[in-house]
C-alpha cells in the first residue's frame, strides 16, 4: 500500500508554478492576482481561505481577501463580484462556499466572469469541460487528476466509482475520469444517496473517489483488494486526546481500508493540498490567458 501524499505532491507542483509565475512576472511586470471573497465567519471557511491566501504569497502571486458580514444582501454581494470582474488587476475570483442561506450560490457563481472563474464552478466553465473544450477544471477534481498524474496512475480501462454527485466534486470528477484524455478513459459509475446496493458497485471498483461528507463512510468490506481510494471528505469529529477536542477525518475508514489498497489518500494531507494546487494552476492559467501568453 502506498500513501498518495498530497503535501509532497503539492510542494512539487507549487515549486513549478512559482518558477513559471516568476518568469512571467519578469516578462510582464505583473503578477497573477487571486481575489478571495469570504462572507460571514464560518471557522472552516476562514481556514480554507487563509491557506489559499498564504499559498498565493508563497508562490509570488498577489492576493486580495474581501471579507463581508454574514448579513450582506445578495444584491450587495453581486455588486462586489461585478467590481472584481471589472478590475483589470484581478485574474481569478474565488467565492468561498458555503454562503449564508439568504444568498443563492448559483446566482453568485453565475455572476463571476468565466475568464476569472478559477474555482471552475461557472456553468460556462463546466459546460466547456463537459464538451472537452479548453477550460478551467473545478479545483478539487483537477487536484485529484494532478495527483494521479504525479504517481503515473493510468486510469485507462479502469472501473471507477465516484460516490457523491455535487457540482463541485462528484459530477465533474465523473466527467473527467470518463473523458477521452489522460488521466481519463475509465468506465465510471457515479453513486449517490439514492444508489441501491452501493457496496455492489464499490466492490467492483479499481478506483473509488469518496466525496460524501460522512466520516468513515467507506468501510473495508466495500473495497476490493488492490483498489485505489481517493478520500475527498473533510469531517470534524470529537477527539478528547486532541488539545482542540476535535480532529479532521475523511469519508474513508482509513485504518481498516488502507491495508487493502494499492494507493490511498490520507485526510488531512491528501486531496486538500491538491485542491489548492488546482486553484493556483487555474489562477496562473487565467493570468496567461488574460495577458495573451500561450
Ligand atoms: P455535498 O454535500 O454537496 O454532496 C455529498 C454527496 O454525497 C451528494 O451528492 C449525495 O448524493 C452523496 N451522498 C450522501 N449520502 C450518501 C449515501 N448514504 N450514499 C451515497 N452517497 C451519498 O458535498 P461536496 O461538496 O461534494 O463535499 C463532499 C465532501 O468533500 C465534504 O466532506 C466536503 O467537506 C469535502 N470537500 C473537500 C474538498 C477538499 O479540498 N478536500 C473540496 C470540496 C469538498
Amino acid at each position: 500500500m502506498q500513501i498518495l501524499d498530497g503535501t509532497a505532491v503539492s510542494a512539487h507542483i507549487k515549486s513549478q508554478i512559482k518558477e513559471e509565475a516568476a518568469s512571467l512576472s519578469a516578462k510582464t511586470g505583473k503578477k497573477p492576482h487571486l481575489a478571495a471573497v469570504l462572507v460571514g465567519n464560518n471557522p472552516a471557511s476562514e481556514s480554507y481561505v487563509g491557506s489559499k491566501v498564504r499559498t498565493c504569497e508563497e508562490l509570488g502571486f498577489d492576493s486580495t481577501l474581501l471579507r463581508f458580514d454574514g448579513d450582506i444582501t445578495e444584491q450587495q454581494l453581486l455588486a462586489e463580484i461585478q467590481k472584481l470582474n471589472d478590475n483589470e488587476a484581478v485574474d481569478g475570483i474565488l467565492v468561498q462556499l458555503p454562503l449564508p442561506g439568504h444568498i443563492s450560490p448559483d446566482m453568485v457563481i453565475n455572476n463571476i466572469d468565466p475568464a476569472k472563474d478559477v474555482d471552475g464552478f461557472h456553468p460556462i466553465t463546466q459546460g466547456k469541460m463537459l464538451l472537452g473544450q479548453r477550460s478551467f477544471l473545478p479545483a478539487t477534481p483537477y487536484g485529484i487528476l494532478l495527483m494521479l498524474e504525479h504517481y503515473n496512475i493510468d486510469t485507462t480501462g479502469m472501473n471507477c466509482v465516484v460516490i457523491g454527485r455535487s457540482n463541485i466534486v462528484g459530477t465533474p470528477m465523473t466527467v473527467l475520469l470518463g473523458r477521452n484524455g489522460t488521466p481519463g478513459n475509465a468506465t465510471v459509475t457515479m453513486c449517490h444517496s439514492k444508489t441501491k446496493d452501493l457496496k455492489e458497485h464499490t466492490l467492483r471498483a479499481d478506483l473509488i473517489v469518496a466525496a460524501i461528507g460522512r466520516s468513515f463512510f467507506l468501510k473495508a468490506d466495500m473495497v476490493k483488494d488492490g483498489a485505489i481510494v481517493i478520500d475527498v471528505g473533510i469531517n470534524r469529529i470529537d477527539d478528547a486526546t486532541k488539545k482542540s477536542g476535535s480532529r479532521l477525518v475523511g469519508d474513508v475508514d482509513f485504518d481498516n481500508v488502507a491495508p487493502k489498497c494499492s494507493y490511498i489518500t490520507p485526510v488531512p494531507k491528501g486531496v486538500g493540498p491538491m485542491t489548492i494546487c488546482g486553484l493556483m494552476k487555474n489562477t496562473l492559467e487565467a493570468f496567461k490567458l488574460r495577458n495573451n501568453i500561450h
